[in-house]
């Protein structure tokens, strides 16, 4: 039996993810961002790109049949399911750094960039590896025109889901994130599921 896992609010988690498996990111509540990130099991040098993987798909916004490729060009993750349609796949984890650029007058959190480094530290990866992640159900919207940027709340209703497929073996970390502003002002968890090739349901 396939069971849920729980990353509790403002935390992450790192795991394997092997070739052929799904992945399914979970907002169990609604309006809750999970950051994302994959590196190549057997050679921890190759990573996901962010630039990379728009280049290939000509689009920022990413949903079902895009895939999401290495700093090698190779297809790390395909996304197959997507109840949402709205991810973002431009801004860094967020961290220390950015509660103080943001938030200067909330308590600092380690943010997700912390949640990642912690998890990811037992399987050799160290902070300055870290990527720009993909940010599942992140509601990054641009203007056409000018460029300007906004984080407004995620699109996600409760339930909603986005799943992968591993194209390679993974090493995955995964957060709920910890921003006050991409979560619409509260923090949720993110549950996940990891299947093999053919069971998801
Ligand atoms: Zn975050």
């Amino acid at each position: 039996m396939i069971s849920t896992q729980v990353i509790p609010e403002r935390s992450g988690t790192a795991f394997r993810l092997a070739k052929g498996e799904t992945l399914t990111v979970i907002d169990p509540r609604g309006e809750q961002v999970s950051d994302l990130l994959a590196f190549n099991a057997h050679d921890l040098d190759e990573v996901i790109s962010s630039g990379r993987t728009l280049d290939y798909a000509e689009t920022i916004y990413l949903t079902t049949g895009h895939r999401l490729y290495s700093n090698r060009s190779q297809v790390m993750l395909e996304i197959v399911e997507d109840t949402v349609g709205r991810h973002d796949f431009l801004l860094t984890p967020c961290s220390y750094d950015t509660f103080h650029h943001f938030y200067p007058k909330l308590p600092p959190h380690r943010g997700c960039f912390g949640n990642l480094s912690a998890a990811l530290e037992p399987h050799g990866i160290a902070p300055d590896r870290i990527p720009v992640a993909f940010n599942c159900f992140m509601n990054v919207p641009i203007d056409g025109e000018t460029g300007k940027l906004k984080v407004l709340p995620p699109l996600s209703k409760a339930g909603d889901f986005i799943r992968f497929r591993a194209h390679m073996d993974l090493v995955i970390g995964l957060t709920a994130c910890s921003a006050p502003d991409s979560n619409g002002g509260t923090f949720k968890p993110i549950h996940y599921r990891v299947e093999p090739m053919g069971s998801e349901s």
